[in-house]
């Protein structure tokens, strides 16, 4: 596995090389404004205690509260919460939203847990770290494998420890407590919005046959709002492996089918394919949507598709990058593809400091175009400097954030 942060200050240091930042800028932007490691002790259902490994990276507020997920996972470790923090202070900048760039984690598979176990864990998370966050100072949201409820605890204990009943410390929090309308589609419905802001841009047909990668939160969603809109979803996968079917996937019965069976294969009319297979399969858009480093040097030259929307973060590491782009693969890059999933959650803190509670409509009417105009200036970019899409993004962000360093 390559280390997620390496990639990023590679991405950083590509586009210094095509725009004269200010060297002292770009220095400062290689170092979070800190990181921190926490330890978790947690009394398990059999009454021992636990230490679990937490973080927080606050990499940088330029532009408003650090902002960022909360990641749970076994493989979860300081260098991918650093990235996803440097990349959440781009991906902010590029959105247009007043906030910074944040990310946390914990070391864990939650599947490993009880209800009981993962909620004192969550709350743990919170203990050890309120001091830092807050409305005005930094601003969590979920991320793989942390969801609404688990949100919902962690603003809970965020309460009982300040005091401070706003709720708007964290995002991605159930309706009934503060959740914005909209927020559980959002990743996958900006990445939509952005898709057909670049289509006919990038070349593509009006009904695109498309890939995901990805059977959660944003996959799934982003399957289902592709669908809706006329297009075909011919193959998707977990991450045990996926379906293909050359002529579209009926997506209800394979969600039915998955629940009944606990996996996706064997799905009527479909061929079961690997999760390697999966992202060489021709088509006009790849949308992988699951984890980092899944298009490398090693399956690069493999890739069939137009066009790849990032839909994960970091799913296509700086070596393939070059060879994409070399093959003439435009790479609609995640700190575009999937902003509209912290812009939502900025959303969600605005309604919480101003007591407000806006419709879906209202929602989707707001992140419209925001993502067409975030969209359309990246694509400018990308056009002005003769560079990709991602470079495009960078020098949209960076310059956003030098002028207010
Ligand atoms: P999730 O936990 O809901 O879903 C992850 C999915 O990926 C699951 O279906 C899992 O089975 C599948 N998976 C795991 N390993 C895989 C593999 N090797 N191949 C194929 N599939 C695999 O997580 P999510 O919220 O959907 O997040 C997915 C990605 O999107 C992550 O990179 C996350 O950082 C990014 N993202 C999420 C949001 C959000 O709003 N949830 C916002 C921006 C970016």
């Amino acid at each position: 596995m390559q280390n997620p942060f390496e990639n990023a200050m590679e991405q950083l240091d590509k586009v210094a090389k095509i725009k004269n930042f200010d060297a002292s800028f770009i220095e400062r932007f290689r170092r979070p404004d800190r990181d921190i490691r926490i330890s978790i002790p947690v009394k398990m259902d059999n009454g021992n205690i636990k230490i679990f490994e937490g973080y927080r990276v606050e990499y940088n507020n330029a532009l408003g509260p650090y902002k960022g997920g909360i990641r749970y996972h076994k493989d979860t470790e300081i260098n991918e919460v650093k990235a996803l923090a440097f990349w959440m202070s781009i991906k902010c900048a590029v959105a247009g939203i007043p906030m910074g760039g944040g990310k946390g984690g914990i070391t864990v598979d939650p599947k490993d847990l009880s209800k009981g176990e993962l909620e004192r864990l969550s709350r743990g998370w919170v203990k050890k770290l309120a001091d830092i966050l807050g409305p005005k100072k930094d601003v969590p949201a979920p991320d793989v494998n942390t969801t609404p409820e688990i949100m919902d605890w962690m603003s809970d204990e965020y309460e009982k420890i300040t005091g401070d009943k706003t709720r708007a410390t964290f995002t991605g929090k159930p309706i009934e407590k503060g959740g914005s309308e909209g927020r559980g589609p959002a990743t996958g419905l900006g990445g939509f919005y952005v898709f057909d802001s670049l289509r006919a841009q990038l070349g593509l047909p009006e009904k695109c046959k498309v890939v995901v990668q990805g059977f959660g939160n944003v996959g799934l969603n982003a399957a289902e709002i592709f669908i809706k809109h006329g297009h075909s979803v011919i193959a998707i996968s977990d991450s045990k492996g996926g379906v293909y079917n050359p002529n579209g996937l009926d997506l209800k019965k394979l969600v039915e089918h998955k629940k009944i069976t606990g996996s996706l294969s064997g799905f009527t009319a479909c061929k079961d394919i690997s999760n390697e297979e999966l992202l060489e399969i021709e088509c006009d858009l790849l949308v992988p949507a699951a984890y980092e480093n899944q298009i490398t040097t090693k399956n690069a030259n493999k890739i069939r598709t137009k066009v790849v929307l990032e839909l994960a973060n970091g799913p296509v590491t700086p070596g393939a990058d070059e060879i994409l782009f070399k093959k003439g693969i435009p790479i609609i890059p995640d700190v575009l593809a999937n902003s509209g999933g912290v812009t939502v959650s900025y959303f969600e803190w605005d309604q919480n400091l101003k007591g407000e509670h806006w419709t879906e409509k209202e929602v989707f009417n707001k992140l419209r175009p925001m993502m067409h105009d975030a969209a359309q200036k990246v694509f400018e970019n990308g056009k002005k400097y003769s560079t990709d899409l991602r470079r495009g993004a960078f020098i949209l962000a960076l310059e956003r954030i030098e002028e207010k360093i």
